[in-house]
């Protein structure tokens, strides 16, 4: 099933050159920035205001278990990860230390144990 939904055209600020009518611009050589060069935005035409409509799309389709790839190979998956936390475990002393990288891994294992815990 698909359904459309139209959202009327209405005025707005232009969001390329926030309402001004004008954009900064920098040659592709000038890397620090130091000669801005102000031109006409080319989006909303100098008035700042833009006309804007939409149209939004929505699919909705039945759930095919096994047709559907992350339900076909939730097992694999799966079994990716914990072979991936095993592997990190053994490497622990060689890895990074840093917050990041250990919060990546401890959500790694949440969600193995997360997982776990749903098969049982
Ligand atoms: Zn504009």
């Amino acid at each position: 099933m698909e359904k459309k939904r139209y959202k009327h055209a209405r005025i707005c600020i232009c969001r390329k050159c926030q309402g001004t009518g004008t954009v900064t611009q920098y040659a592709s050589e000038d890397i620090l920035h130091m000669n801005p060069k102000t031109v006409a935005c080319d989006l909303c035409n100098c008035n700042g205001r833009v006309l804007v409509d939409s149209v939004t799309t929505t699919t909705i389709k039945p759930l095919q278990y096994g047709k559907d790839y992350l339900i076909k190979y939730s097992a694999e998956l799966l079994e990716a990860a914990v072979q991936i936390s095993v592997m990190l475990n053994e490497l622990k002393d060689q890895l990074p230390t840093n917050d990041s990288f250990i919060r990546r891994v401890d959500m790694l294992n949440i969600v193995i144990n997360k997982s776990l815990e749903n098969i049982k």
